[in-house]
């Protein structure tokens, strides 16, 4: 899979490709993350990516032409299945988005900044609008990272125990059990007896239990 996403402050998207699963992901080549930063595909002598909204009001406009420039680009190279843009209003992003994606091939992820993108760019280039949550953010930067993050982890190899994301919150419409490990008890607080058993199926039995119980609530 290969992710490419565009934003006026790439050094915002440094660090959450840096550690951990999602650098492991792209040294093993399972993914590839390109952060492109728009301000070269200004045509402004000031390389600017922003101006002042028509009617007025507070608050830049991100404007169409740098992204015009920097989508052609890359899909003049190849094929994206999805132009993503990160944006409070979009689809609320959730585990069943997150599967659908992780079986794409190209992404590009487009993050707004300022008052966001002139209405053009979401009229004609965009396939999809995505939200993480009903909150403002200053930048559809740590949106990107958080979707990237969540689709990386299901790619075939990314994770060393394949079934461990399937295991996880949501994906069987339930939540995740609770899980404990070493030491068995720590100040009178034990662990349920059940799981030191080493009898598979109860622990199984428990668990999806307790899964149920945690859904419900
Ligand atoms: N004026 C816009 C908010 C702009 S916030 C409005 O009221 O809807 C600046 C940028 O941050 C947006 O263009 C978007 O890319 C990003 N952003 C803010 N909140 C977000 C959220 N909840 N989910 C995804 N992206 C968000």
């Amino acid at each position: 899979m290969r992710i490419d996403i565009i934003t006026v402050l790439p050094r915002l998207l440094e660090s959450p490709f840096s550690d951990s699963i999602l650098k492991r992901a792209q040294d093993k080549g399972l993914v590839e993350v390109n952060v492109h930063d728009l301000r070269p595909y200004s045509t402004d002598k000031h390389k600017r990516v922003d101006h002042y909204a028509y009617g007025g009001g507070a608050g830049m406009v991100m404007m169409i032409e740098p992204i015009a420039a920097c989508l052609k680009k890359l899909q003049s190279e190849r094929f994206y299945d999805e132009v993503i843009y990160m944006s409070p209003d979009g689809e609320s992003f959730n585990q069943t988005m997150a599967n659908e994606l992780s079986l794409k091939k190209n992404l590009i992820i487009l993050c707004g900044h300022y008052k966001g993108v002139d209405e053009r760019v979401r009229e004609h280039f965009i396939s999809r609008e995505i939200s993480i949550g009903d909150y403002v953010l200053s930048g559809g930067e740590l949106g990107a990272a958080v979707v990237s993050d969540a689709v990386i982890r299901l790619l075939p190899g990314v994770l060393s125990d394949e079934t461990s994301a399937l295991t996880d919150s949501f994906q069987d419409d339930l939540v995740a059990p609770p899980v404990y490990t070493r030491p068995a008890e720590f100040d009178g607080m034990k662990v349920p007896e059940i799981l030191l058993s080493g009898h598979e199926k109860k622990i199984e039995e428990w668990r999806f239990e307790k899964a149920v119980e945690r859904t419900k609530k």
